[in-house]
């Protein structure tokens, strides 16, 4: 009796500190503001089994991830075990199960529990072993100096130290069983504890096993306790709220970034001063997001869960080259401000909860934000928008999220942007176009080549069946004004019925809003989008995946509902359907060709195999990069740094993803991207070596090897 009285205590105060603790999670995650969650719901059911449940993330790195499978499900699978401890612990029971299930699945049941205990102590050895001996790059950063190696360090050893006494608890039970003495029931096989520890403890007498069994057991138990309360203090934590924070997440495709109502309102106001807000509508007064109050409920629940493990790091184009930026440390400072001001929280409780949560409580709070003092212009300057990261997250975290929204507060609210980036913008609003050309300027692409335009179907009251939207890079920039012309060529060879908008195209406003403009690029989509449904167009081609994705995902919700498609997607119907015939003999048939994903095209629209189906039937030889398709490396070129210096680092992104390619050997180069294009062609060059592999968009490779 006094055994289960003190067990019942324990358990009170466990369960206790647990929900206290959780329930402090739960009011600091409130503190952001709120997100509305829509999509699918059995995508998202169907998410969560597979991402959370499945770790199909994880097991991307095979080694790492078959290790932490068996952590994983050891962890959840010996936990049911719990049960059987809680009912002994309280009634003073021995093993009921054993007594209630039936003898086989008993039986079946201890040998998993048993295989899992001891894979999770090899699974946690061989983790320490790759912290401490091998020292692998993403754990040895500076990243994680102080609480956060120490944590990591703390949870492997904890898990070895509750797997121990799991197991010679079950050792001296099974010697004991066979002994007959008192109430052990005999309870079928215990694989590894009785080849374990069963064999160390044989030579005991059984009060001397009784002593162990029931020490190991109470030590378990109160370990395991323990365990549950370290965890809210932990990023083990995550070991619960991923399951949420998965079945949450983003199921829209990974280029799309929201569009701010606030700015929608201000914008559309602006273009037609005679609207008027709708009733109760106040004028906004903040833009993205200066400290934790301002990113949403998602997001902070995103920095709870974050594991530390650094994936999200060792993939960053801007890490990876010695920029300061690591996604993993923005989800480690966001959880971080949103503990210290949770601390403050705490100690004026009353005062300070009541106004957090009615909203009040915003600002710089404790002279401090989140922007600046925890995260530093230099980091959020150097992302490129690539969403590796958000690829690479076993847990479906988007660090990126939280990057923009910085950016937003920074350029929107406090105009502090680099000079580079103010003078993209001012272009933009003068002409059009991030660079300083005139737009008048924007068809010499198409000099002694006949191409129509939209006035001209409109001015004969018809309408093509294609726009070719061809972007600011492709008017301009010379190099890639050949890429406007192929395309245009293969249009025209064909015979598709298309146009293009000529002068009355307008940038439509991506570099703008990955810069954190946000104003600026609705007040560009607004107008194109005008101009578009003036038009009455339905169906956009273009060859940049920057246009494809803003003009795809980013323009439906401010009312522009176009079909678009990549430039690589029409080629490959193209070739399908017979309209275009490749030659029997062309010069790229057998040339060593690698092509280069562009992130705005793969990992932000998940278009991978229409490229490579182009390349394929030029019948060239595919070679793929080391790091190629989800994991493929950006040029560096997005997120506005095409228009800006990189940020510190020790070498450029165009440089790294050059010198890969060099490596891989290829002939040719094959790009889907007109800034992937600039990026890469200036990396090449800067490569010394006998020869450097030259540069092609696909849709050149097309023009030069059709039939006409
Ligand atoms: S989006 Fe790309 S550059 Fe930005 S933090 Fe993520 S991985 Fe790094
Ligand atoms: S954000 Fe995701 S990938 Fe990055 S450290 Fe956290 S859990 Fe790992």
């Amino acid at each position: 009796m006094i055994a289960q009285i003190i067990f019942l205590i324990l358990l009170a105060a466990a369960v206790f500190l647990f929900t206290r603790n959780v329930r402090k999670i739960i009011r600091n995650i409130r503190l952001g503001r709120s997100e509305e969650i829509t999509g699918d719901t059995s995508l998202r059911w169907y998410t969560l089994l597979r991402v959370a449940l499945g770790q199909s993330k994880m097991l991307t790195r095979p080694v790492a991830g078959f290790f932490h499978v068996i952590i994983y499900a050891g962890f959840i699978i010996i936990n049911t075990e719990i049960l059987e401890i809680l009912i002994d612990g309280l009634f003073g029971t021995h093993r009921v199960f054993a007594r209630i299930l039936p003898g086989q699945l008993y039986n079946f049941i201890i040998v998993v529990y048993e295989l899992l205990a001891g894979g999770t102590i090899i699974a946690a050895i061989v983790f320490l072993w790759r912290r401490y001996v091998m020292k692998l790059p993403r754990f040895k950063s500076s990243d994680l100096d102080g609480w956060p190696r120490s944590d990591a360090t703390y949870i492997l050893i904890f898990e070895i130290v509750l797997m121990v006494f799991f197991l010679s608890m079950n050792g001296a039970d099974h010697l004991l069983q066979h002994r007959g003495v008192g109430h052990y029931v005999k309870a079928g096989m215990f694989p590894v504890s009785s080849s374990s520890f069963g064999l160390m403890f044989s030579g005991l007498s059984d009060s001397g096993l009784e002593w162990i069994e029931r020490s190991a057991w109470w030590l378990h138990i109160t370990g395991v306790l323990i365990f549950l309360n370290y965890l809210v203090i932990s990023k083990h934590f995550h070991i619960i709220i991923s399951f949420p924070n998965v079945f949450f997440s983003n199921l829209e495709p990974q280029g799309k970034f929201n569009n701010l109502d606030a700015v929608s309102l201000e914008v559309k106001l602006i273009l037609d001063p005679s609207a008027t807000p709708p009733d109760g509508e106040q004028p906004v007064s903040k833009f993205g997001a200066k400290d934790i109050f301002d990113l949403s409920w998602k997001q902070l629940m995103d920095a709870y869960s974050c594991t530390e493990c650094g994936r999200c790091t060792s993939v960053c184009p801007a890490n990876i080259t010695g920029k300061k930026l690591s996604p993993r440390l923005i989800m480690m400072k966001t959880r971080d401000r949103m503990e210290e001001v949770g601390k403050t929280l705490d100690e004026n409780l009353k005062a300070w909860e009541l106004s957090a949560l009615r909203g009040e409580f915003r600002g710089e709070h404790g002279g401090k934000t989140l922007l600046y003092d925890y995260i530093t212009e230099e980091e959020l300057w150097a992302c490129t928008t690539c969403n590796a990261c958000v690829q690479e997250c076993p847990v479906n975290i988007s660090p990126l999220s939280i990057i923009v929204d910085l950016r937003r507060a920074m350029v929107m609210e406090d105009s502090r942007v680099p000079s580079e980036l103010a003078l993209m913008s001012s272009n933009m609003e003068n002409n059009g176009a991030p660079w300083q050309f005139s737009a008048m300027d924007r068809m010499n692409w198409a000099e002694g080549m006949t191409i129509p335009l939209m006035s001209d179907f409109a001015a004969r009251g018809e309408s093509p069946e294609l726009l070719f939207w061809v972007g600011c890079s492709g008017s301009f920039d010379d190099r890639n004004k050949k890429i406007t012309r192929s395309f245009a060529e293969i249009l025209q060879a064909a015979n598709i019925s298309f146009a293009v908008l000529g002068t009355e195209e307008s940038c439509t406003g991506d570099p703008a809003k990955r810069a954190g403009n946000e104003f600026l690029f609705q007040m560009q989509a607004f107008n194109n989008i005008n101009e578009l449904n003036n038009y009455g167009v339905k169906k956009i081609v273009t060859a940049c995946p920057h246009c494809f994705n803003t003009l795809r995902n980013e323009y439906p919700q401010l009312g522009g509902n176009f079909e678009v498609i990549h430039h690589t997607q029409l080629l490959q119907q193209l070739l399908l359907d017979g309209k275009i015939k490749v030659m029997d003999d062309h010069a790229l048939k057998g040339r060593g060709v690698i092509y280069h994903d562009s992130c705005y095209l793969g990992r932000g629209n998940g278009v991978y195999e229409a490229p490579r189906a182009v390349l394929e039937a030029l019948k060239v030889e595919l070679k793929e990069l080391k790091r190629c398709r989800q994991n493929g490396l950006c040029c560096g070129a997005g997120g506005g740094q095409m228009f800006k210096e990189e940020e510190p680092g020790n070498k450029r992104i165009n440089t790294e993803r050059a010198s890969e390619i060099v490596e891989s050997g290829a002939d040719m180069v094959a790009s889907a991207c007109p800034f992937c294009m600039t990026m890469l062609d200036d990396g090449l060059k800067q490569q010394s070596g006998e020869r450097t592999p030259t540069m092609k968009d696909i849709a050149e490779m097309v023009a030069d090897s059709i039939q006409r």
